[in-house]
């Protein structure tokens, strides 16, 4: 075996385990029942309003593995995905962040919760009951959940993506278009959903101070969105001079590191609280 083989293995190995790992995690039928797999946790992100106002919040999924610690989407989706394991791995982030979401309401805080539905969730027979469950179950205003889906996952299978948005919709849930321009953004079949609120791209936020046709792109899509009655919200911001730059370019609401880190429930909690209901900008700029 040459080296590079070597590192091969070892990396098939190691995909192999945490499958075995997820299985267990998610409750799959053919997982074994001596593995230790830890938990599904949920991180929070806020979103604020152009005014400093705590307007809602991201829920990231983590994984709090025994062995590894707590890793990152990037470690473990496409596994997911891979095994069919999406449904079950959303439900319980949705039934989290619900039940995190009413708890935060029933302190004080009005906050939209974002969750982040991928494609093989949007066509699951089962999605919607979940969804009626979680509301029932929390009392949860349909308002306050905001489902996020990206244009990628859309395309897989359009009609069928439309029409159950269209069912969430009917129910109240808001709609938002996740990761906006980082792919074959078409703004043709913008009006064909039912969509409340459109995210621009981390790649989009990222050049617009230094790219002057991004900031016109950036303007375009704004106006735009605003027409089509959608509220637009930046992700990815990690500088003032973005920030000053996408409120001038209308964007109604912000996300990212310059604001805060996706953070545990109970560092959001104690961030929520010091934040009040409003937030100076100057302020968030000092709380990296
Ligand atoms: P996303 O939905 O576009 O989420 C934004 C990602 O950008 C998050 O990464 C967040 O931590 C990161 N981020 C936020 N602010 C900044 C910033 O200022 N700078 C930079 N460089 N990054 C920032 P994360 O948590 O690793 O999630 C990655 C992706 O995994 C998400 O992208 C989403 O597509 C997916 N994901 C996360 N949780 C779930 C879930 O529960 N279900 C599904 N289907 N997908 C999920
Ligand atoms: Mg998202
Ligand atoms: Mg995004
Ligand atoms: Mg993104």
């Amino acid at each position: 075996l040459c080296v590079h083989d070597e590192a091969a293995a070892l990396a098939d190995e190691q995909r192999a385990q945490l499958v075995e790992e997820l299985k267990v995690l998610l409750h799959s039928p053919d997982a074994a029942d001596d593995l230790e797999a830890g938990r599904v946790v949920v991180h929070y992100q806020p979103q604020l309003s152009a005014a400093g106002h705590v307007a809602g919040t991201e829920a990231l999924v983590r994984w709090d593995n025994p062995r590894l610690g707590l890793l990152t989407p990037d470690r473990f989706l496409d596994l997911v995905e891979e095994h069919a394991l999406m449904p079950d791995l959303t439900a319980q982030v949705v039934w989290l962040a619900v039940h995190q979401a009413k708890r935060w309401q029933h302190d004080g805080h009005d906050l939209r919760m974002s969750v982040n539905l991928s494609a093989s969730c949007l066509s699951h027979p089962r999605l919607l009951v979940m969804v009626d469950d979680v509301l029932a179950e929390t009392g949860l205003d349909p308002a306050n959940l905001v489902v996020e889906v990206t244009e990628t996952s859309l395309m897989a299978d359009p009609q069928e993506s439309i029409a159950r948005l269209r069912d969430l919709a009917a129910r109240g849930v808001d709609i938002s278009i996740d990761d906006y321009g980082s792919g074959y953004s078409s703004l043709a079949y913008l009006h064909d959903l039912p969509a409340t609120e459109l995210k621009l791209d981390r790649s989009l936020t990222e050049q617009v101070t230094t790219n002057p046709r991004t900031a016109d792109i950036v303007a375009g899509t704004v106006a735009l969105a605003h027409r089509l009655g959608l509220r637009v919200i930046a992700e990815g911001v990690e500088d003032t001079a973005t920030l000053a730059q996408l409120h001038a370019l209308g964007c109604d609401e912000t996300q990212g590191y310059l604001h805060a880190r996706p953070m545990s429930a109970d560092a959001c909690h104690a961030w929520l609280t010091t934040a009040g209901t409003t937030r100076p900008v100057e302020l968030a700029a000092d709380a990296r």
